[in-house]
């Protein structure tokens, strides 16, 4: 990755709330509530202009680490909708449920996972102390019909996990690539549920994002690829978070697992709302293969080139959010830094440059001043060939800069008088608001070294 020597180390900074991302991400085009015209639908959401950015950038970023920079891991996009019994064969017709209770007075909702202790013992509701009702169960897979007439239309459901797509396809790539255990199959894509509590903005959606690796394995290997994946994605995570101290690990109890796994650890992320899972690093051993084998009846297992060894690999899984890697990158970055003179706290998104949406600015110290005008309009066009540029004119440079730092722009470039004289900008960096003088020329290569992964 690349190392941007200016970059603050950590920041000793108050959580940030909820509400101040869910307005800033409106103000600025981050991201919008879904339907919002006839009253929005809990839980789903749209990302505007900035929104787009920043998830390509992440995704993309995750894509680079995972498939690009690994020889034994490759990629695939899966379909939404399988077949039907993909879900019975998964278990996830079974025991995808989440057991709920309601309150009887204020009529809130909760999942009894996510209950304290005491609440459940006294059956009483943590927010108003009323009775709360009988647990109910609920699957949370997303119901829709295949084909036209009725009657013969197809019941099956919108995928509740992207990774079921990488063991349908495991066969054809085994087949189809010259991958050898051990080996790798990536995926990001849309994942649905009926969650019984959506919430907190982008943290439990209905609809979302997920990424997956699904690394097979020789069983005799299963321990030192999850040691492998459970650290490096670890290490991932820190390197593009400012609050390295808010992340951990955090073993499941065994009371906890999910129904495919043997041994599972969260990456959490500590935020206003709590110690809350990042990704999760799933030890499933052979469970999807075999399951898959005797719901379709075809053999999944896999042969030893070498030594002719044939078994079903074991699994070792890492999962994780592109939504919530969004959330938790803007709660990580934002901070209102108070204004020595006085005036309005400065509001700006540390973000790391690599996944910033803007990577910078240029802007003209007068708009009245044609020649200042065309220079700076000249050298945006140059490097919005090699990045995601804005050229801005309004309002006094003071707040142009504000209207960057806001949005994270890592660095601003100010066309002047001098710019005329002797060819050179200045580039002015959001953390330190340090700024230096730097020729035209070699002002593309400058910002590359700086905003983009190597
Ligand atoms: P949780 O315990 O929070 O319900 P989970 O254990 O069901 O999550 P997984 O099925 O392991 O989550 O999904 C992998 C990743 O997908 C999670 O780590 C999270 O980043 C993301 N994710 C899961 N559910 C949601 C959701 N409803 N909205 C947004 N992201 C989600």
């Amino acid at each position: 990755m690349t190392q941007v020597e200016n970059k603050p180390a950590a920041y000793d900074t108050p959580f940030v709330p909820i509400e101040k991302i869910v307005a800033l991400c409106k103000r600025r085009g981050f991201v919008y509530p879904n339907s919002e015209i006839y009253g929005g639908v809990s839980g789903i959401y749209d990302f505007g202009p900035l929104g787009v950015e920043l998830r390509n950038n992440i995704r993309r970023y995750w894509w680079w680490s995972m498939v690009q920079m690994n020889d034994n891991v490759v990629g695939i996009e899966g379909a939404i909708i399988t077949h039907p019994k993909v879900w019975e064969a998964s278990g996830h017709v079974e025991n995808f449920v989440d057991r709920l209770v309601d309150c009887k007075n204020c009529k809130r909702r909760f999942r009894i996972d996510q209950l304290p202790e005491e609440n459940i013992i006294q059956n009483k509701c943590p927010v108003c102390g009323g009775e709360l009702t009988e647990p109910r169960r609920f699957n949370l897979l997303m119901e829709t019909y295949l084909g036209v007439v009725e009657g013969e239309r197809m019941k099956t459901y919108l995928r509740g996990e992207a990774c079921q797509n990488i063991y349908l396809d495991f066969d054809n790539v085994v087949k189809s690539t010259r991958m050898q255990i051990p080996f790798g199959i990536c995926q990001i894509g849309k994942a649905f549920r009926n969650e019984v509590t959506p919430g907190n903005f982008l943290f439990r959606q209905r609809e979302f994002e997920q990424w997956d690796l699904q690394f097979f394995v020789h069983p005799s290997e299963m321990q030192q690829w999850f040691d492998y994946w459970k650290e490096k994605r670890f290490e991932w995570y820190e390197g593009i978070i400012n609050h390295k101290d808010r992340l951990h690990f955090r073993e499941h109890g065994p009371d906890e697992l999910a129904h495919y796994a043997k041994k599972a650890f969260d990456i959490e992320y500590q935020t206003i709302l709590g110690w809350q899972e990042w990704e999760g690093i799933h030890w499933r051993g052979d469970w999807d293969l075999s399951r898959h084998s005797e719901y379709s009846g075809q053999d999944l297992s896999y042969t030893d080139q070498n030594t002719r060894e044939r078994y079903i690999p074991w699994i070792v899984e890492t999962s994780g959010g592109v939504d919530r890697t969004f959330l938790n990158l803007l709660l990580d970055a934002y901070e209102e830094e108070p204004d020595p003179t006085g005036k309005e706290p400065r509001t700006v998104l540390r973000l790391h440059p690599m996944l910033a949406p803007v990577k910078v600015a240029v802007l003209p110290l007068q708009k009245n001043k044609e020649e200042l005008v065309t220079t700076a309009r000249d050298i945006h066009k140059t490097l919005q060939r090699l990045m995601v540029s804005q050229y801005d004119d309004v309002s006094n440079i003071g707040r142009r800069y504000r209207r960057q730092d806001e949005i994270g722009t890592p660095y601003c470039v100010t066309v002047d008088f001098q710019t005329l004289d002797d060819g050179t900008v200045t580039v002015r960096e959001r953390d330190r608001m340090t700024q230096v003088r730097i020729n035209i020329n070699e002002l593309p290569m400058y910002l590359l070294e700086r905003v983009t992964w190597q």
